[in-house]
């Protein structure tokens, strides 16, 4: 970080040294992906998201209401006005499958799985325009899983030539992104690091021995909603391990670092538009249901007189 941009921090932070949400905010919005929606060209649509998307995104990374007139509580009773992110993470309103017309797609359990797709799915196409072998789903890699897609991890497989030994290397992934600003994390004084490395090491626990019986090695893409990346996930996106070949980005006009940042900024896009279509979701609901309290109550004054 740039000395400016750090005393710019070290001031906010100082500024706001009482204010638990807002440095939860603060550290989870940072580093390359959290910002790569708010600053990439428009180039593709890939890189293209909505004015209503972009709002609801930069609403959420500044703390404000998502949209006008949301009740103060959750339809779980959870109070929002601090912390506007539960709507990411509520145990009611995120555990439905989306329907067909609003994104949803065969297998999907609920809203976080649309958002993980979207971002899988950014990655696999710009790693195939460049060539790189992938398998979407290939199946359970855990033999005591049996065959059971019922409930797919959503798992890639990745297979590049490993730079340094020259030889084919496979990697497994699987994509899952956390709420890092939550009441409770902010009461327990979880950091979102500590957040982020917990993650990680779950997915290890799930998937790793099962990766490497199949010869792959396993890279947790574990994100905050807001942007921060694990360490490990960002080492692996920045694809530096990977021998991509260069005539070819050449030729789709990019070359490698353009390539890199391409990759990058497509997922941050694909991050805020998971988000986005959570929080639309999540915002009709709730104004449904304040909507039919403010007439319950209504009719209930009316009844009185
Ligand atoms: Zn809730």
């Amino acid at each position: 970080m740039t000395a400016w941009k750090q005393e710019i921090e070290d001031r906010f932070r100082l500024q706001h040294q009482r204010e638990d949400t807002t440095l939860q905010r603060l550290d989870s919005s940072q580093g390359r992906i959290a910002a790569g929606y708010l600053a990439c060209l428009p180039r593709t649509d890939a890189l293209t998201i909505g004015d209503a998307e972009f709002s609801m995104n930069t609403r959420l990374r500044l703390g404000v209401a998502p949209a006008p007139k949301l009740p103060t509580h959750c339809v779980c009773s959870e109070p929002l006005s601090d912390c506007y992110n539960h709507l990411l993470a509520c145990r009611v309103l995120c555990t439905e499958a989306p329907g067909q017309h609003e994104g949803g797609r065969p297998g999907m359990r609920n809203w976080w799985d649309l958002r993980h797709r979207l971002i899988l799915e950014r990655l696999t196409a710009d790693l195939i325009s460049a060539n790189v072998g992938v398998v979407m789903e290939p199946g359970p890699l855990d033999p005591r899983r049996d065959g059971d897609m019922s409930a797919p991890d959503q798992l890639i497989t990745y297979q590049a030539t490993d730079r340094q030994a020259g030889v084919p290397r496979c990697v497994t992934t699987d994509v899952t992104v956390h709420e890092t600003v939550t009441g409770a994390l902010i009461r327990s004084r979880t950091s979102v690091r500590s957040k982020l490395n917990n993650e990680a090491t779950a997915k290890h626990r799930t998937h790793g021995e099962a990766s490497r019986a199949a010869g792959c090695n396993f890279v947790p893409l574990v994100f905050a909603s807001l942007g921060t990346m694990h360490p490990e996930t960002e080492k692996f996106l920045n694809l530096t391990d990977m021998d991509i070949d260069e005539r070819l980005l050449q030729q789709i006009g990019t070359g490698r670092r353009m390539f890199t940042a391409t990759v990058l900024d497509g997922i941050s896009c694909a991050l805020a538009r998971g988000n986005a279509r959570i929080l639309f979701r999540a915002c009709a609901v709730l104004q449904r249901a304040h909507l039919a309290r403010l007439q319950h109550d209504r009719a209930a004054v009316g009844g009185n007189g």
